[in-house]
C-alpha cells in the first residue's frame, strides 16, 4: 500500500492509500518521486472524467510529469545507478512492436501512458519504470526543471517535425503551456523569432518576456498584420505551429504560412474541423502532426542543461504533496496567469 493522489471518479480526488502491485523487473528502476507537474490532461480527467475514448472507470492515480531519484535498479540495468537524479518518459511502448522498430514508438497502439485510464500515474512516492525510459538529469537541471521535461518534449517533438532551420521565422497559435513550450523549443532549435498569438493577455505577457518571442493578442489586433510586419507583403512564416486546438485558427494559420512552408498541428480540437485544403495546396505547404513525442527526451534535457531554454519562469506555483488536492483545484480554476503548477513529493 502507498499513499497517492487518486482520481476516484469525475470531480472526486482523494489523497489515500492504494494498492499498486509493482515488481521491479531486471530492466526496471525504482524511483522516489521528487516533483510532479500538473498537466491539462490530469485536470481534464478530474473535471470531465474522460478524454476522447479514454474514460476513468476505476480509481486512477494522476500525474505523468515526474522527476525523482533512483533508489533501486534491476539486475540488468547498466545506464543508471542508485542515487541518480532522473526524469521519466511516461509512455511505455511494446519494444518489439512494428512502431517501436520504426522509431515511432509514441504511436505504438500498445503504448501505456501514466495517468491515462486504466494506467496509474506518478503522484505517489515510489514508482517502478523501465530504465530505457528513465533519463539522468545533469547536475544543473533541478527536479522542478526535470518535471518540465515532459511538456517541453512536446515542443521539441514539434520543432523536430518542423525541421527548423537557423533563423526561421515561426508562428505559434495558442499561448497555453504547450504553445509556450513549442515557441521555446523552436527558438532553442535555431528559429530567429517566434510570433505567438492568443486571445488571453496574461500568458502572452509571460511568453513575451523571452527574447525572440513576439506576443500578439488577436483579441485586439490581427495575426495576419503581425506576420506581414515581420515577413513582408505576400510572404509568411517559415513554420506555423497550431497549438490552440481552436477550430477558428486554421484559416489564419493557412494565411500566414509562407509558400512552401510547414504547418505543424500540435493542438487537438475536440470535434472535427473544417480545413481549407485548396489554401494549403496553393502554397504547397507541408503538414506535420504531433502526438506526444519519441526520441526527444535527451534533446529536451540537453537544451535545458545548456541554458538555451529556461523553463523556471513558467512554474507559477509549487505545492506540497499533502496539499495536492488544493493544487488541482487551483489548476481546474484556470487562473489566467498560471502556466504550470507543480507538486513536491519530498
Ligand atoms: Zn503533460
Amino acid at each position: 500500500m502507498a499513499v497517492a493522489l487518486v482520481l476516484e471518479r469525475k470531480d472526486v480526488l482523494s489523497l489515500r492509500d492504494i494498492d499498486i502491485p509493482e515488481t521491479l523487473g531486471p530492466r526496471d528502476v525504482r524511483v522516489q518521486i521528487s516533483t510532479v507537474g500538473i498537466c491539462g490532461s490530469d485536470v481534464h480527467y478530474y473535471t470531465h472524467g474522460r478524454i476522447g475514448h479514454f474514460v476513468v472507470e476505476e480509481p486512477m492515480v494522476l500525474g505523468h510529469e515526474g522527476s525523482g531519484v533512483v533508489v533501486e535498479i534491476g539486475a540488468a540495468v547498466t545506464n543508471l545507478k542508485v542515487g541518480d537524479r532522473v526524469c521519466m518518459e511516461p509512455g511505455i511502448p511494446d519494444p518489439t512492436s512494428r512502431a517501436s522498430k520504426l522509431g515511432i514508438y509514441n504511436v505504438d497502439p500498445a503504448v501505456t501512458f501514466w495517468a491515462t485510464p486504466p494506467v496509474h500515474g506518478c503522484l505517489t512516492p515510489l514508482v517502478v519504470h523501465p530504465a530505457a525510459f528513465t533519463y539522468r538529469l545533469p547536475d544543473n537541471v533541478s527536479f522542478a526543471d526535470g518535471a518540465m521535461v515532459e511538456p517541453f518534449a512536446i515542443g521539441v517533438q514539434a520543432a523536430v517535425k518542423a525541421k527548423i532551420k537557423p533563423g526561421d521565422t515561426c508562428v505559434v497559435t495558442g499561448c497555453g503551456p504547450i504553445g509556450i513550450m513549442v515557441a521555446l523549443a523552436a527558438l532553442g532549435a535555431g528559429a530567429g523569432k517566434v510570433i505567438v498569438s492568443d486571445i488571453a493577455a496574461p500568458k502572452l505577457e509571460i511568453a513575451g518576456r523571452y527574447a525572440g518571442i513576439i506576443p500578439v493578442n488577436v483579441a485586439q489586433s490581427s495575426l495576419r498584420d503581425a506576420v506581414r510586419a515581420e515577413c513582408g507583403e505576400g510572404w509568411g512564416a517559415d513554420v506555423v505551429f497550431e497549438a490552440s486546438g481552436s477550430p477558428r485558427v486554421y484559416d489564419d494559420a493557412l494565411a500566414v504560412v509562407r509558400p512552401g512552408g510547414t504547418l505543424v498541428l500540435v493542438g487537438m480540437p475536440v470535434d472535427k474541423v473544417s480545413f481549407d485544403i485548396v489554401a494549403a495546396q496553393a502554397k504547397e505547404i507541408t503538414i506535420e502532426t504531433v502526438f506526444r513525442y519519441a526520441n526527444v527526451y535527451d534533446r529536451a534535457i540537453a537544451l535545458i542543461a545548456s541554458g538555451k531554454v529556461d523553463l523556471k519562469p513558467l512554474i507559477s506555483g509549487t505545492y506540497n504533496f499533502a496539499d495536492s488536492i488544493e493544487a488541482f483545484e487551483r489548476a481546474a480554476s484556470g487562473r489566467p496567469a498560471d502556466v504550470k503548477l507543480q507538486i513536491r513529493m519530498m
